[in-house]
């Protein structure tokens, strides 16, 4: 079997993991921790990073310390996980989800339809390493007076007409999950340009102690804290973070390739190639076209029979039988993202995928879509 994402993990990981074992710093405090946090802060163009223990910690952190009036509502797609809708729901704020566009990213012109008196926050998130149309979201935002929250845990390295991903808006938020492009196994980020939003960041990250009051608390925090042997393994990733990005691109322009035909016989959608933006292919997605009589999940079958892993498309927010107990809830449809999640779903992307390996999925692929 073909897995469908393995982590890269190198000499100089263990080396660092073992300096943070043998001086006795695992767990939040140490070097490892501030030469990562600023290393990849700074990999991303931004002034800060406060390292937190995963990513939806991260997507919590920012919209507990965005402080954000109760009931205020939050503009995300409907095609990502679930923890940018709870990152919200945990905070008192309301999600309210919108349809994809044709990159399987949040719809501008959805954006725009549904803004109203409550609206205070847009949530972008880059799906699959496809930037979304950050320019577009920064007009509304601007127009509108809306903050944006970044969720670039799938774009890590990606860049939208040459800005980083993770550098967009007032608080971007990263994952190190092992999947992702960058991983401590665990782990995610919080960065920002604002000095006093870092500031309540890495308090609330940290109970919302305060120095000169010592468990004395006036605000509700959190233990969010990533430990020293996380930030070890992230900044041995750190170190070779340009080569990790460069095969991603690597591996996404090799499935571009073996798979074109595919495409021209109206068999698959690959991922859109644009000019201007820097797809990083995080997980390289498929999807059916109309012209396949079965759907995604008897490709993913018809695909294990053959030896390659695959993972589901997200499925969407708006159907989450968790949320129908919240009174904001409403039926609604969106068919791009329903769509999508009937006829998507993603090939091995990892960064241990050989030429070798890639040809073998293509060639699978190829056979379940000649049949
Ligand atoms: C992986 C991921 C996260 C957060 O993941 P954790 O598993 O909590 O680290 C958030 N948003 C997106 C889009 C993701 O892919």
């Amino acid at each position: 079997m073909i897995p469908v994402n393995e982590p890269l993990l190198g000499k100089a990981e263990l080396k660092y993991v073992s300096e943070a074992i043998e001086t006795n710093w695992i767990s939040s405090e140490g070097r490892f921790i501030r030469e990562f946090e600023a290393g990849f802060a700074s990999y991303c163009g931004r002034r800060h990073g406060i390292a937190v223990n995963n990513g939806t910690s991260a997507l919590m952190l920012a919209m507990r310390a965005l402080n954000l009036p109760a009931g205020s509502e939050v503009i995300m797609p409907s095609f990502t996980i679930i923890s940018c809708a709870l990152a919200c729901i945990y905070n008192d704020l309301v999600p309210v989800f919108v349809d994809s566009d044709p990159r399987l990213n949040l719809d501008p012109e959805q954006v725009l339809q549904v803004i109203g008196p409550q609206t205070r926050a847009i949530m972008p998130v880059h799906i699959y390493g496809q930037p979304a149309d950050m320019e577009t979201l920064e007009q509304i935002a601007r127009e509108h007076s809306l903050v944006i929250v970044e969720d670039f845990a799938e774009a890590i390295g990606s860049r939208y007409h040459d800005r980083m991903c993770g550098s967009f808006g007032e608080v971007s938020c990263a994952s190190f999950y092992a999947n992702k492009t960058l991983t401590t196994g665990e782990g995610g980020m919080c960065l920002t340009d604002d000095d006093q939003l870092a500031e309540e960041l890495r308090k609330l990250r940290n109970l919302a102690f305060i120095p000169e009051r010592r468990f004395v608390h006036e605000q509700l925090g959190f233990n969010f804290r990533m430990t020293n042997i996380q930030a070890a393994i992230g900044l041995a990733q750190l170190e070779r973070i340009e080569q990790q990005v460069e095969s991603k691109i690597q591996i996404g322009e090799t499935y571009n390739a073996l798979l074109a035909g595919l495409e021209e016989d109206g068999k698959l959608h690959l991922p859109p190639r644009r000019s201007g933006v820097v797809n990083t292919y995080w997980m390289y997605p498929l999807m059916l076209t109309k012209n396949t009589d079965f759907d995604a999940v008897v490709f993913a079958d018809k695909l294990r029979d053959r030896g390659i892993q695959t993972r589901p498309f997200f499925y969407p927010l708006h159907l989450q039988p968790a949320f129908e107990q919240f009174s904001w809830h409403r039926r609604q449809s969106l068919p791009e993202c329903e769509s999508a999640y009937r006829r998507g779903l993603y090939i091995p992307s990892g960064l241990t995928l050989t030429r070798g390996l890639q040809e073998q999925v293509a060639e699978a692929v190829v056979g379940v879509l000649a049949c």
